[in-house]
């Protein structure tokens, strides 16, 4: 028997009317029985049938938002984000022992994950090394496949990056280009501090089109910060760690507790909370692993 699903490519369908972000299962002729086919049309050779980008299914955090069915995709934190600066710390991906950035302030969450569980440390150099290992057309047709295949079909949005960032102009070509297939139907959203990707560091041009349904928070405490500050028009949408609700408000910042602010439809400055549990948390990982680099 062969299973055909595919919401991304709806013109291969044949016969059948496949809407994008829908997930079509449809049987096809016995006579072709055992062969697994929307590899191929999907035109990525290049990739086994095995071979997805893994995303999940939120967390604790992001489910918080009732208004939103959010799916993530994450990579190893600290190697992949070339604007990192106060944030950076990095989890060896052999033995997860955490190494911090000269500049480093606050040790970046995500690394802590990959420290802690050696399965997220996987899956995220998993994906890390397909998304660098593929040519643009390839790669965008991996992510269509994955996003099929993990994706359900009432999510509303994908976190781009829990972990991780936009580690080149390529990748987030890629990403972009990945995203536009679905319209409105799912909403792309990311934090990010590699700002120069996106927009020229001297001049605010715009190196790449960001498509509707991709929303852009740029994140403080990387090294171009100060393209925020430059380029307001570019940047409408940031976000800053704050260590208290007190902080937040002497910024005139409202907090985003669920992501809500980052993934909804207005541009506008908030703040990240970072509570005392966590950051005893992070002291105490801090003390016990951390090796300065
Ligand atoms: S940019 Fe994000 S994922 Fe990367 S090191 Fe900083 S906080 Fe961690």
């Amino acid at each position: 028997m062969v299973y055909w699903y595919d919401r991304v490519s709806p013109e291969i369908s044949v016969g059948l009317h496949n809407p994008p972000h829908t997930y079509i299962p449809l049987r096809l002729s016995k006579s072709l029985g055992g062969f697994f086919i929307a590899p191929f049309f999907n035109g990525a050779f290049m990739t086994s049938l095995a071979e997805y980008l893994y995303l999940g299914n939120g967390n604790k955090k992001l489910n918080r938002n009732l208004h939103a069915k959010t799916f993530t995709f994450s990579l190893p934190a600290g190697f992949s984000c070339p604007g990192a600066n106060l944030c950076l710390a990095k989890a060896d991906p052999i033995t997860g022992k955490i190494t911090k950035g000269d500049q480093c302030l606050f040790t970046c969450f995500a690394a802590r994950d990959e420290c802690i569980y050696p399965s997220v440390r996987k899956s995220r150099w998993r994906n890390y090394e397909l998304c660098k290992s593929l040519d643009h057309k390839s790669l965008v047709s991996l992510i269509h496949r994955s996003i099929d295949h993990y994706v359900s079909r009432d999510a509303t949005h994908i976190r781009w990056h829990v972990s991780g960032d936009f580690f080149s102009a390529q990748y987030l070509k890629a990403v972009l280009e990945a995203a536009k297939h679905y319209d409105n139907d799912l909403i792309f959203y990311a934090y990010s501090k590699a700002l120069h990707f996106f927009n020229d560091q001297h001049t605010g041009v715009p190196l790449i089109e960001r498509p509707p349904n991709f929303r852009l928070t740029a994140s403080w405490g990387g090294i171009y910060d100060f393209m925020i500050d430059k380029f307001p028009d570019q940047f409408s949408r940031s976000a800053r760690v704050v260590n208290s609700r007190r902080e937040a408000e002497i910024f005139d910042l409202p907090i985003d507790e669920d992501d809500s602010l980052a993934s909804g439809p207005i541009d506008q400055h908030f703040a990240l909370f970072e509570s005392i549990a966590k950051r005893k948390e992070t002291a105490a990982l801090r003390k016990s692993m951390l090796t300065p680099v």
